[in-house]
């Protein structure tokens, strides 16, 4: 069976090693000595000052809406996973859908501006398959509107954006650490902000809003434990490798199928890419469900992905059209996308796939 991605498992031994002194210390959550070493490490690798370890990438959401103390609409993209979507709804907040470039599927800052009103407070974009928001266009929008700019990276790990990376900008940015992403530490998440006071806040938060006896705020639980970090602490070194094969199976696909016959999100400049997932869009919904049903026959499962347009979740208390985000969530498909896949499955994929076009 070949799934849409494959976790990568760092060799036993290096991680029994972190295993033993775990076993020594006896010490297994709540800010451990691995915990904060991953800390220290991430920041080194991403250059950024404040960051925390947390639980998952949704707590981190959630986490982020309540630091920034946002009560009212933000406005945010239908074409992400729901937990951007559900964070908000959970935060009692309002999600204002603005529809997504054609070209990138990330939200489109021309239909941003149309939506702000008195009551919109921030503005939560994802980017999508680790192809980066319009960075600038949202930043210019957010200091004319006096608006909070929340990013949901889940995907950018490892991704750039002028030299910088992906989760440094923003007043926060969130990354996820599930196991099916770039990088893993088979749950967690990260959150990221250049402010120390917003970072205090975050870290309050994060263990139940007190510290010791002093109760300072209302918190949650978005700690993570010993074993994920010593997860991370193995796979982290490697992620740059883990990067360049994801490369190398990417020109495979690019190579070999028939790209004048579906689409790609086109990546935007000055962006040091990740290769996290291998999307096609295909001319219709008709067309990628029998594409999806052929792989699967040969035991192939890739993923409709993002799919479905959040805007039209059936639980949204109003129905907000984005046409853009709407028609490309029936049209993507992922192909699967992972360090060690294999080139035959690859090879495979793309001559059933163009088979169909
Ligand atoms: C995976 C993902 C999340 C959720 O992360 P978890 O760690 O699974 O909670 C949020 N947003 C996007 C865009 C994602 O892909």
């Amino acid at each position: 069976m070949i799934n849409i991605t494959k976790s990568y498992l760092p060799p036993l031994e290096e991680y029994v090693k972190h295993l033993e002194g775990i076993w020594e210390r006896v010490y297994l959550t709540n800010n451990g000595p691995l915990v904060q070493q991953l800390e220290k490490e991430l920041k080194d690798y991403l250059d950024i000052k404040n960051l925390l370890f947390c639980g998952n990438g949704t707590i981190v959401l959630q986490m982020a809406i309540k630091a920034l103390g946002l009560t009212k609409e933000i406005i945010t993209t239908p074409f992400s996973y729901c937990a951007s979507t559900h964070a908000i709804l959970w935060e009692n907040c309002t999600p204002v859908f603005a529809d997504v470039r054609a070209d990138d599927y990330t939200i489109d800052p021309l239909k941003i501006e149309p939506l702000i009103t008195e009551h919109t407070e921030a503005i939560l974009a994802t980017h999508v398959y680790g192809n980066l928001c319009q960075i600038d266009a949202i930043e210019a929008l957010a200091k004319k509107h006096n608006l909070k700019v929340i990013y949901d990276g889940a995907h950018s790990f490892g991704a750039t954006y002028k030299g910088k990376s992906a989760l440094s900008y923003g007043d926060i940015s969130t990354c996820s650490f599930h196991a099916t992403k770039v990088f893993h530490t088979i749950e967690g998440g990260l959150v990221t902000c250049n402010d120390d006071a917003i970072a205090d806040k975050l870290n309050l938060y994060r263990s139940f809003g007190h510290r010791f006896d002093d109760y300072i705020d209302m918190g949650i639980n978005g700690k993570n434990s010993e074993f994920h970090a010593a997860m991370g602490l193995c796979n982290l070194p490697v992620v740059p490798a883990l990067i360049e094969a994801r490369k190398e199976r990417f020109a495979r696909y690019d190579a070999q199928l028939d790209l004048s016959k579906l689409q790609r999100p086109v990546i935007q400049p000055e962006t040091g890419y990740n290769y996290a997932y291998y999307p096609i869009v295909l001319e219709s919904e008709a067309k990628l469900l029998e594409i999806k049903a052929a792989l699967e026959q040969v035991k192939i499962n890739p993923r409709r992905y993002f799919y479905p347009s959040l805007n039209t979740l059936p639980f949204l208390k109003t129905t907000q059209p984005c046409p853009i985000s709407e028609d490309i969530a029936l049209r993507a498909l992922c192909l699967p996308m992972y360090p060690d896949l294999e080139e035959e499955v690859i090879d495979q994929v793309c001559t059933i796939v163009n088979s169909y076009l």
